[in-house]
């Protein structure tokens, strides 16, 4: 059995969340399969899925349960009666890593509460495949799930994400990709943008331009219109904060008079952390 945090709870079981392939099924993990092959319950989203899933990998022992959405809540407490009494859970979503935009967040934090021992078992996840191969920034990024089904509420919700810093993600599906990407246009500007569609699978597409340019090829190509994306929209420019000029030139002078122009200008950028080049020139004029 695979290895994770110190037990809390000596007698009681581990709960594995286990990420599942995306679309290729070469993208299983070691430890995902150790893991599936030796629990004692394997909870799926949808067992019609999961269950062909386990036959390619010739897993036929665990019990696969059914723990979706609308019976959450319910199947959790009794999940968390039998991790207690010892038993080993695996929950898997139908693609990717459970939780995310998938069910599981309240079987995972009933277990904590119970002190039962979570361990995940990462792989693959749509966000991190696209955000990997995209060529947009990806030192911050801001995830944003679905974007709401009606235009309305999906105006809003991108209105409220304007001065987002950091890479946007969105998860969007093939009936709303054009209207999503009309609204995103509208509503963000043309910004950089990228669309990934069918990670992994036969029909790859990574396609970088414009929000418009992004709209034109999906429109123009029905077969751009098919499958499960992730959508990358480029994030609002980090604003400078702006600097009161009089405290600037009264710290260059200051710093002027004990040091070379350059010091000076360096000292102070640190000070009011601005940029050293814009420093430099205001110390120039002022000289
Ligand atoms: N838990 C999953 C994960 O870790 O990525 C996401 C589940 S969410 C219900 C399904 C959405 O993820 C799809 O509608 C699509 O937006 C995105 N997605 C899943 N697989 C994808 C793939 N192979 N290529 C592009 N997007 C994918």
């Amino acid at each position: 059995m695979a290895k994770g945090n110190q037990l809390q709870n000596e007698n009681a079981g581990t709960l594995y969340v286990v990420a599942t392939p995306i679309g290729n099924f070469g993208d299983i993990t070691e430890r995902a399969l150790i893991v599936l092959r030796d629990v004692d319950l394997i909870l799926a989203e949808d067992t019609r899925r999961t269950k062909p899933m386990l036959q390619r990998f010739a897993i036929g022992r665990p019990t696969v349960m059914a723990f979706h959405e609308h019976n959450e809540d319910y199947a959790s407490v009794k999940m968390i009666e039998r991790l207690l009494v010892g038993e080993n859970i695996a929950l898997v979503s139908d693609a990717g890593t459970p939780l995310i935009s998938d069910p599981g967040y309240g079987l995972v934090a009933a277990a904590h509460q119970a002190g039962v021992q979570v361990v995940p078992i990462p792989g693959s996840c749509a966000i991190i495949a696209a955000l990997s191969a995209g060529g947009l920034p990806t030192d911050q990024f801001f995830f944003a799930g679905f974007l709401p089904a009606k235009s309305t509420q999906r105006c809003k919700a991108l209105t409220s994400l304007q001065e987002q810093i950091g890479t946007l993600v969105f998860y969007e599906s093939s009936h709303r990709i054009l209207a999503s990407l009309e609204d995103c246009l509208s509503v963000l500007g043309n910004r950089p943008a990228v669309l990934a569609r069918e990670l992994t699978k036969m029909y790859e597409t990574i396609q970088m331009g414009s929000l418009s340019a992004l709209l034109e090829f999906v429109r123009e190509d029905s077969n751009q219109q098919k499958g499960e994306f992730v959508l990358l929209v480029e994030g609002a420019e980090k604003q400078e904060h702006s600097i009161d000029e009089r405290e600037l030139d009264r710290l260059l002078l200051l710093m002027m008079e004990e040091l070379p122009l350059k010091q000076a200008a360096s000292l102070t950028a640190k000070i009011l952390g601005m940029k050293k080049n814009a420093a430099y020139q205001r110390a120039l004029t002022i000289k």
